[in-house]
């Protein structure tokens, strides 16, 4: 029998769901996207979670294990061929920090954790003269940690591919806003006036998940934070095969094809769902961050900024799961600022959910009811 499946919210958690379920022809599937204020179209584009400090075991198996799962996810999508490096290329990470002290202490992490995971590739000490190798605009004369497995992606072009071929797949788009009501065991969904009926829903809406579950009578755990950033032109230089750089501060450098180069982001508590461009603010971003790293790309013209929203719970922690209380229906949130990293493992989750699979990360440890609660009246 045929399970009418719906998706609300196709950020890179979503569309990657929905190019899993688009692939079973026992799904019928829709997949509903109201296209403002996405995370992942405005995100900076870094999959290179090794290098952090943060101890979260289970944030950092979420991480780790979705840089891992992008290089045989984009081949799937591709039916086997290579994807563009417009979309994603593996160019390496360079982690540069000014005490050398502190470069020989990740460089010890970075190999422990090699061990369970490889991806991470080789790790090298580099001075400034191997930067300058690299990314001949350097300037600057500390050392960095290079990690060959790191890698970027252009979120847009990613969520862009994926529901292309989902809706090649017999998928159904609909760009519209999306209201959830419970209907005896089945969902409605409601856009623009009309009605649909699911057997099974997947809220991959990510910071306006509280929204969608406020008519149902839920609180959810989940805050906006703003984030913006700026895309700058080298034109004089092929940026393609340049790495990614983390540098001392908020922001990092992301080299993209022909000449662009994203720096960013800010991390602003305060701006709720707001959207607008700050300039100044992002001038200083760019100043802070590209100013001790090359005048060159400091002074690069500005083509276009980015701003967008990511989803934050109180503890910073990530979850998905069957929402308590609601069968059938699956959601997933608080992926914060690695959600790009994270987001097509975690959108094939939800699909295996959707499906009746054991899902390939344990979903006992990101419990959806610590933070998506029913209320009591
Ligand atoms: C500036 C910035 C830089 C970032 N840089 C990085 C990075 O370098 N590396 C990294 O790993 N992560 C990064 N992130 C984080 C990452 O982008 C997000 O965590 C991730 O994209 C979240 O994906 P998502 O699919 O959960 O949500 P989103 O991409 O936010 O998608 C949610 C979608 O749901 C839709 N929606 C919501 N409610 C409804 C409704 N009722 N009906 C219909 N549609 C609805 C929204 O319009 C949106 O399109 C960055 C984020 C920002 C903002």
């Amino acid at each position: 029998m045929t399970k009418h499946v719906a998706i609300i919210g196709a950020g890179v958690v979503g569309a990657s769901a929905a190019f899993e379920l688009s692939k079973d022809p026992s799904i019928k599937l829709t997949i509903y996207d109201e296209g403002t204020g996405q995370g992942t179209y405005a995100a900076a584009g870094i999959i290179s979670p090794w290098l952090s400090r943060r101890r979260n075991k289970k944030w950092y198996r979420m991480v780790k294990e979705g840089a891992a799962f992008y290089p045989g996810f984009l081949c799937d999508v591709m039916g086997g061929d290579a994807v563009s490096p417009f979309v994603y290329r593996n160019v390496g990470t360079l982690l540069i920090k000014k005490k050398p002290e502190y470069l020989r202490e990740m460089l010890a992490i970075g190999e422990k954790r090699r061990l369970d995971a490889p991806e991470i590739g080789d790790l090298k000490i580099l001075s400034s003269e191997e930067i300058r190798n690299k990314i001949p605009v350097y300037e600057g004369s500390d050392s960095a940690l290079w990690a060959s497995g790191g890698a970027r992606v252009d979120g847009g072009k990613l969520v862009d591919l994926l529901l292309h071929t989902a809706v090649e797949n017999g998928a159904t788009l609909i760009r519209k806003r999306a209201e959830l009501a419970q209907t005896g065991d089945k969902y409605t969904i409601r856009a623009d006036e009309s009605d649909q009926l699911f057997d099974s829903v997947v809220l991959s809406s990510a910071a306006w998940l509280p929204m969608l579950l406020e008519p149902l009578n839920y609180e959810v755990d989940i805050r906006p934070q703003k984030g913006q950033l700026a895309v700058l032109e080298l034109t004089d230089f092929e940026t393609g095969s340049w790495p990614v750089v983390m540098p001392q501060g908020e922001a990092d450098i992301i080299p993209f094809e022909q000449g662009r180069v994203v720096i960013g982001a800010t991390h602003e508590n305060d701006q709720g769902f707001d959207l607008s461009i700050d300039e100044s603010k992002v001038r200083t971003l760019i100043d802070e961050t590209a100013g001790s790293f090359s005048q060159q790309l400091s002074q690069a013209k500005v083509s276009n900024y980015r701003s967008g929203t990511r989803a934050y719970t109180s503890d910073y922690a990530p979850f998905f799961g069957e929402v308590p209380g609601l069968p059938h229906a699956y959601a997933a949130s608080g992926l914060g600022s690695t959600g790009l990293t994270a987001g097509p493992l975690v959108g094939k989750c939800l699909a295996q959910l959707v499906q009746g699979i054991p899902p390939e990360l344990p979903v006992e440890d990101y419990p959806i009811g610590q933070y998506v609660k029913k209320r009591d009246r």
